[in-house]
């Protein structure tokens, strides 16, 4: 990735992280930065944007470059051309990194959707959950807490457990209430994480049926850093599913996109 080319600059604030993108004339990826989302939005963007110009350069170019902002918190990036739904973004981000449409499926920390992405590029349908911590990063977060194992390791912890302990609670809250009883009855960590990451899976799997499955199954967000995510969600639906370069960037990547005035 080099800096020195970005032309244009898309912004994600998510509820959980803050990713920004920069892209080339051709609307390569050429450089990124993402922190933990701080309850101080419109300082971090600005923190965000000098340390861009820093990188960046834009006198070459002889002026500003375009930004365009997505994610939950895109209305508070007052620096910004233009905000963007992060379903658009996430789309144009992932059509043009793997240049074929499908289901994707971006799993983030607080909220999850699944999006139909025609051969052309373009939105078909889409389901939204960010109401409910269940199939998000965060039910897994909350858990893996009380389990004592690092958010980094949780999918390989669950795919190494030879039996799964079923919960039944999809509400975050209960969830953890019925792995402290399992903890409590002497049922090790690993089946009661299977069991934990098969939940996530199927209220995910639930979102797609509504959408509808047009395969290829692709996948987004942070939550896809963990291992589990894919396996599983293969072994759910029998589909193979294919995973961008940078998962969890592509909705600052699509916003960049669109900043650079790129049509599919
Ligand atoms: P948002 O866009 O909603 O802010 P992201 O798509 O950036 O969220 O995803 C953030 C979530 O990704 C975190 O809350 C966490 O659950 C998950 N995550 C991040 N890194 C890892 C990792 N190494 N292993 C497993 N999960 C991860």
């Amino acid at each position: 990735m080099t800096a020195s080319q970005v032309v244009a600059l898309g912004i994600d604030v998510g509820s959980t992280t803050v990713k920004i993108v920069g892209v080339d004339g051709e609307g390569n990826l050429a450089w990124h930065w993402l922190e933990q989302a701080e309850p101080r939005v419109e300082d971090q963007v600005e923190r965000f944007l000098v340390r861009a110009r820093q990188v960046i350069r834009p006198a070459e170019s002889g002026g500003t470059i375009p930004l365009v902002a997505t994610g939950y918190g895109r209305r508070l990036v007052r620096q910004a051309t233009r905000g963007v739904t992060e379903i658009t973004c996430h789309a144009k981000g992932v059509y043009r990194e793997l240049a074929h449409g499908g289901t994707l499926v971006d799993i983030g920390g607080q909220d999850s959707k699944v999006i139909g992405i025609s051969p052309r590029g373009d939105v078909t349908d889409f389901s939204m959950n960010d109401k409910c911590a269940a199939g998000t990063g965060r039910f897994l977060e909350n858990t893996a807490n009380r389990l004592g194992v690092p958010l980094e390791c949780m999918g390989q912890v669950a795919l190494s457990a030879l039996e799964e302990v079923s919960i039944s609670s999809t509400c975050t809250v209960f969830a953890e209430s019925e792995v402290i009883s399992l903890i409590a009855h002497g049922v090790a960590v690993e089946p009661i994480l299977k069991g934990l990451h098969r939940s996530l899976i199927r209220r995910v799997v639930a979102m797609i049926r509504t959408v509808g499955l047009a395969p290829p199954l692709m996948l987004s967000g942070g939550v896809v850093q963990n291992q589990a995510i894919a396996r599983m969600l293969e072994e759910e639906t029998g589909e193979k599913v294919v995973i961008p370069r940078y998962p969890q960037l592509m909705g600052a990547y699509g916003a960049a996109l669109v900043a650079l005035g790129m049509r599919n």
